[in-house]
């Protein structure tokens, strides 16, 4: 596995739940090094496993250049605290951009690809690149989370752009 194409909405994969991975082996690691791959190359700041069409719970991202691989991540606490920043994602449109509300501060537990559990705190870009990739693996993109009308405005952006022959 290498640099693999994104999938983008409105494909059902990205609409769809991952699965818990239930055992970490080769072919989990080269999916945790091909997604690595793939997100540099976007280039992106995360990665969820069926971005690339696979249905596995796995998340890659890099905020502060050194590259973390999320295995069946879960977000075991968050901050009553909530900020609004402008996501994109790499399947939607480059153009998209959508003010979304996310918890200030998270907690996330998942496995490493050694197979250990681990928790991470996070804030800041780095915690809201964490709920967004955490929110791809059950099928739910920034489009579910927008106000109506963002949610129109971005439709409406990808429509126009898909009808361009
Ligand atoms: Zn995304």
């Amino acid at each position: 596995m290498a640099i693999l194409p994104i999938r983008k909405y409105p494909d059902p994969v990205v609409r769809e739940a991952t699965r818990p991975v239930e055992r970490i082996d080769k072919e989990i690691k080269a999916l945790a090094k091909s997604m690595i791959e793939t997100m540099y190359d976007a280039p992106g700041v995360g990665l969820a496993a069926n971005q690339i069409g696979v249905q596995k719970s796995v998340i890659v991202i890099d905020i502060d250049e050194k590259p973390h691989t999320l295995i069946n991540p879960d977000i075991v606490w968050k901050s009553e605290e909530t900020e609004v920043g402008e996501e994109g994602c790499l399947s939607l449109i480059p153009e998209v951009h959508i003010p979304i509300e996310r918890a200030a501060k998270i907690k996330v537990s998942a496995l490493d690809k050694r197979g250990r559990l681990f928790e991470m705190t996070a804030d800041g870009l780095l915690a809201r690149a964490l709920q967004h990739e955490i929110d791809h693996l059950q099928g739910v993109l920034i489009i579910d989370r927008a106000t109506d009308e963002e949610r129109k405005k971005a439709l409406r952006q990808m429509a126009v752009l898909f009808s361009v022959p």
